[in-house]
């Protein structure tokens, strides 16, 4: 849930390939009970899953940053700071005259997010889901580890 003005929320549910909203939502009867009658503000607004496939993120003098430039999942909550990254990459990249270095750049800032999130995707599609939380809590410092590292 991502507020997102003074009277608006976002709501956005991870789940498996084909999981219905509304279903989902009544999954969850605290948040259900909490939206039940209210307007909706939009229509379903995609879904995933999100992966974003580049083979490069430079041509020229044109440089992707974002999305566009590829991307993995929303799972661990990341892709404005990665973007930001790639951005701050990317000027750096203008400002010392080296528009071939943004490739490299690139790959370095956002190897953590890649390699990381890659992972928890993979194991959320594994039979091994059901175990990640109650991992995540039988092991906080390995999780805290992650998350610190996540958020570099
Ligand atoms: C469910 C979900 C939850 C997420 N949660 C988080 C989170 O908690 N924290 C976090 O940091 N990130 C989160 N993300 C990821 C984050 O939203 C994206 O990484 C981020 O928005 C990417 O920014 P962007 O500018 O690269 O692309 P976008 O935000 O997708 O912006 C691209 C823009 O280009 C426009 N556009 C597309 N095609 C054209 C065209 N042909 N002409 C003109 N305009 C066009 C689009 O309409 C859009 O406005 C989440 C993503 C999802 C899907």
């Amino acid at each position: 849930m991502t507020p997102v003005g003074d009277d608006l929320v976002g709501i956005a549910m991870l789940g498996r390939q084909g999981t219905n909203f509304e279903a989902a939502l009544a999954e969850i009867p605290e948040l259900a009970a909490r939206v039940a009658g209210r307007e909706p503000a939009s229509d379903l607004r995609g879904a995933g899953p999100f992966r974003q496939r580049t083979v490069r993120r430079s041509l020229g003098r044109v440089m992707l940053v974002g999305d566009a430039s590829g991307y993995v999942d929303a799972i661990t909550g990341e892709g404005i700071r990665v973007g930001l990254a790639q951005a701050r990459a990317a000027i750096d990249c203008v400002d010392r005259d080296s528009v071939a270095a943004y490739e490299r750049e690139w790959a370095r800032r956002t190897r953590d997010f890649r390699v990381l999130t890659a992972g928890l995707v993979a194991v959320a599609n594994s039979p091994l889901r059901s175990r990640i939380v109650p991992t995540a809590a039988a092991l906080p410092r390995v999780f805290g580890a992650v998350v610190d590292r996540l958020a570099r």
